[in-house]
């Protein structure tokens, strides 16, 4: 079973699914590290990719579903993957599916819960620390919390009710929420 994972910009998601990743050996699909290796490859596509990163918006369709449907061919059947930043929205969300399902694959989805004040709290901190270019301005890190609430989260909301998801209270120590989603998948393999 692979692994979808979900939570607005400042839940700890990308910590908590390289953590994960890296413990129980799945193979890692980071959508934002996949478009920044992009973004700095010195080429057109690199630099088209950069305005949007670099902008808070969502890259083009085209350029992220064709990274993600490599990465599912290259990657053998028998490997399983967590999926961190994809999809994103309600067309990503369909051309996602059919790439797993056409691959004989299947998702749970962790969806990592944290109030957006909260979120924005924890961003500025991690601004300082990591000097990620995108992090470092408020107003860009607002719209990527916008782009979550009003694209991301009725993806969410339609693989909710497909019972695919897994919620995770997002508050508390790193170690606590790590915790909470071991024992929220416990039960898949
Ligand atoms: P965050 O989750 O904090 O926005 P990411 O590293 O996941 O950080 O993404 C950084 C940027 O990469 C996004 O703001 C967006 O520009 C681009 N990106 C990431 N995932 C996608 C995606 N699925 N579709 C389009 N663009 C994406």
């Amino acid at each position: 079973m692979d692994l979808v994972f979900f939570g607005i910009q400042g839940s700890g998601k990308g910590t908590q699914a390289k953590t994960l990743a890296a413990e129980l050996k799945y193979y890692i699909f980071e959508a934002g590290g996949e478009l920044r290796k992009i973004k700095a490859s010195g080429t057109d596509l690199g630099e088209l990719v950069k305005k949007y990163i670099d902008n808070g918006e969502l890259v083009p369709f085209e350029i992220i579903m064709e990274v993600v449907n490599e990465a599912v061919a290259a990657v053998p059947d028998d490997q399983k993957i967590l999926f961190d930043g994809i999809p994103r929205d309600e067309d990503q969300m369909n051309a996602f599916d059919k790439i797993l399902s056409d691959a004989g694959r299947q998702i749970r989805c962790v969806h990592i819960l944290l109030d957006k004040d909260e979120a924005v709290e924890r961003i500025k901190g991690r601004a300082e620390i990591e000097g990620r270019a995108d992090d470092a301005d408020q107003e860009k890190v607002l719209r990527r919390m916008d782009l979550f609430s009003e694209k991301t989260m009725p993806v969410i909301a339609e693989y909710e009710s497909a019972g695919k998801v897994i919620e995770i209270d997002g508050k508390g120590s790193v170690e606590e929420i790590y915790a909470r989603i071991k024992d929220g998948i416990a039960d898949l393999n």
